[in-house]
């Protein structure tokens, strides 16, 4: 089972300044160039997402997918639905879309789809209507030109029974990959449901690979292999990394902390909407800012007790976010030094600096980390032999 990163432009500064905190030499990395191997199988490129940036799109044109992302492998393209899903229609043709992944050199290229979501219910057939014919013409421009991308039909539905008849219909027109979207937002137990009955069609099938969109639980992840899915992206581990308050950065054994944060007084906004009050003054508020990255490094290198860096930290927290205590995740954090826990490449070159929530060099280097550890894990759970499997091979 293969496991795509969403592009987001997720880059860090290579030879990034800690203590002044500044790039160095400009020198950008993605996690992939980061690590020595990279922490995913394949990277999914959505459109909209690429879009966004004339410049970046035009080198991309010019060098190709491969070439920008500095990746040698899958790359996984789609047109990126929940970007337009306010829209009656698709705002990309297909004919488009289909040359558009020829073009850039994408590995695998997703028709064009439209969510099916509960505040357009009323929309359903019809964007199930859309999705099929976006998908059969797709496949039709795809033979007709002889592109040499791998045409992945996308599956819309919003039960059982239609998610399973999309699939049908897709394997009826002739993909032998299909993409299913829509369930990003379900609970595990749904999204079982919704793959146990398109199960029941793939099983009348081989080798038929399967996308799931947007799900990547561990929990589920035997099941989901057994149910036929052959690959699936998320990036919440990434993102987890600088969203939340709790659960910042993962260990392999399970455990997930708080980052502690340490806003830079002269950037972030919070910062600037206390400085904006005129309670404080910026020297002030420098001088304690100042005071716990000095605690946090000398925690880091033993030389700094426990309460006294934490009540140093609670104390700048209070100023700059005086809605909630994180007493308990940040005490939990300091005791447990998860950062000494971890022998990926990031933890092992920057230490305390990635547990501290500040700046793009260090949440998004969490994040890196983050998804390694995810990419173990799932790993781990890949390699383990079928408890299933075991029994009966026993009763033998
Ligand atoms: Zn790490």
């Amino acid at each position: 089972m293969n496991y795509y990163i969403p592009w987001w432009d997720d880059r860090v500064d290579l030879n990034y300044d800690f203590i002044e905190d500044e790039p160095t030499d400009g020198i950008k990395v993605t996690a992939h160039e980061i690590y020595s191997s990279p922490p995913y199988d394949g990277i999914l490129v959505s459109k909209a997402k690429i879009e966004e940036n004339k410049k970046n799109m035009k080198r991309i044109t010019n060098v190709g997918i491969h070439e920008y992302l500095g990746f040698d492998g899958p790359v996984f393209g789609d047109c990126g639905a929940y970007g337009y899903i306010k829209e009656d229609v698709p705002p990309y043709k297909t004919k488009e879309t289909a040359e558009y992944y020829h073009k850039l050199g994408f590995d695998y290229g997703v028709s064009v789809d439209h969510l099916i979501v509960k505040q357009f219910e009323e929309q359903k057939h019809n964007r199930y209507d859309i999705t099929i014919k976006n998908a059969e013409k797709f496949l039709q421009v795809h033979d007709s030109k002889g592109f040499d991308y791998v045409p992945v039909g996308a599956a819309q539905g919003w039960d059982a029974t239609s998610y399973k008849e999309s699939v049908k219909e897709l394997l009826d027109i002739g993909y032998q990959y299909i993409a299913i979207g829509g369930l990003t937002r379900s609970p595990t137990s749904t999204v079982l449901d919704m793959l146990r009955a398109i199960h029941e069609v793939l099983s009348e099938h081989e080798r038929v690979g399967v996308h799931l969109f947007g799900v990547a639980r561990l929990s589920a992840m035997r099941e989901m292999q057994k149910l036929g899915i052959t690959s699936f992206d998320s990036a919440s581990h990434l993102r987890r990394a600088w969203l939340g308050s709790r659960s910042n950065y993962m260990l392999p054994d399970g455990n997930n902390y708080a980052a502690i944060r340490i806003p830079q007084s002269d950037r972030s906004p919070k910062a600037k909407k206390i400085l904006g009050t005129g309670n404080i003054e910026l020297e002030e508020l420098e001088a304690m800012e100042e005071g716990c990255m000095g605690l946090m490094r000398m925690y880091g290198r033993n030389k700094a007790d426990l309460d006294e860096v934490l009540e140093a930290i609670l104390w700048y927290d209070s100023i700059i976010d005086a809605k909630k205590s994180h007493a308990d995740e940040y005490l939990k954090t300091l005791k447990d030094r998860p950062w000494e826990l971890c022998d990926c490449a990031i933890c092992k070159r920057v230490g305390v600096e990635v547990i501290i929530f500040r700046g793009n060099n260090r949440n998004r280097r969490r994040g890196f980390h983050n998804t390694w550890v995810f990419y173990k894990q799932l790993q781990k759970i890949l390699d383990e032999p079928d408890p299933v499997k075991q029994t009966t091979l026993g009763e033998f």
